[in-house]
């Protein structure tokens, strides 16, 4: 397997789980994410190409980012857009630079990469772009909805495209989780109102879903049995979004 793949976000969570998965399939990856000895000690377990440590939140870190992964692999056949932010906030108290500062981690920055690496993936007739959006991005999020519209606005993006890139073999792909227990779902129980017991009593599985899984939907997504699936929006989510 010589295919390449940039995942953002892999220092933790959803991503590193997508990235040890990845390299076990056989593809050459490249880590990002913002903290260095997480990023350096990863990259060394699972022997990635490379990585780079920066904050996708500054104006140029998109381009920097590409830059880099460029580099390093050569070719990007693969980009998943996993780093993101959650942001737990009533809409009165949304302030003007939480919403730049969302809108910017979660919808821009996965845009912009989108068009720093479709060029040559049109031009080698290949391409996979998987990005991950939220089921708070499906069903409304009460206090969320900065996340939720960040969210929301990657299934449109995604949709638009996969029809646009589609002739080129390049598919385009959303994947929502609901809850998935990382830092970033931890932080969410701190600072909203309510705990992990009531969460789980809410999910018709009763139950989070496993980093592992979410990196098991990325890993199909870029299979062959899945060329044919793009501008779609999947739910991975434990049962949340049916009702
Ligand atoms: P996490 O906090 O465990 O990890 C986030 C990763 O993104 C880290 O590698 C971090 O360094 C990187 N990141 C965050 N902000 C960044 C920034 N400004 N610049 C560069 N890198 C940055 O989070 P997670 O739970 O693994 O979430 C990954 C993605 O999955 C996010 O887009 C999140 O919205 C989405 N998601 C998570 C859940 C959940 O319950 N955990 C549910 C639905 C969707």
């Amino acid at each position: 397997m010589n295919k390449t793949a940039l995942i953002t976000g892999s220092s933790a969570g959803i991503g590193e789980a997508i990235a040890r998965r990845l390299v076990k399939e056989g593809y050459k990856v490249f880590l990002t994410g913002r903290n260095e000895q997480r990023l350096k000690k990863i990259a060394t377990d699972i022997n990635a190409k490379g990585y780079w440590v920066g904050d996708l939140s500054e104006p140029d870190g998109a381009n920097k980012l590409f830059c880099e992964a460029q580099k390093t692999l050569g070719n990007i056949d693969i980009l998943v857009n996993n780093a993101g932010e959650y942001v737990w906030s009533s809409v009165e108290t949304t302030t003007k630079d939480k919403i730049a500062h969302l809108f910017h981690l979660n919808l821009q920055v996965p845009y912009e990469l989108c068009t720093l690496v479709v060029p040559e993936m049109k031009s080698n007739k290949y391409g996979r772009i998987v990005n991950i959006g939220s089921i708070s991005g499906v069903v409304g999020e009460a206090n969320a909805s900065l996340y939720s519209a960040s969210k929301s606005g990657l299934i449109g993006m995604s949709k638009a495209m996969a029809l646009e890139l589609a002739e080129y073999n390049i598919t385009v792909n959303v994947v929502n989780p609901g809850w998935v227990k990382t830092e970033l779902a931890d932080k969410c129980f701190d600072g909203c109102d309510m705990d992990e017991a009531e969460c789980i009593d809410m999910i018709p599985q009763r139950r989070f879903i496993h980093p592992n899984e979410v990196a098991g939907m990325v890993n199909y997504l870029l299979s062959d049995d899945a060329k044919g699936t793009t501008g779609q929006s999947i739910n991975l989510c434990a049962g949340l979004s049916v009702g």
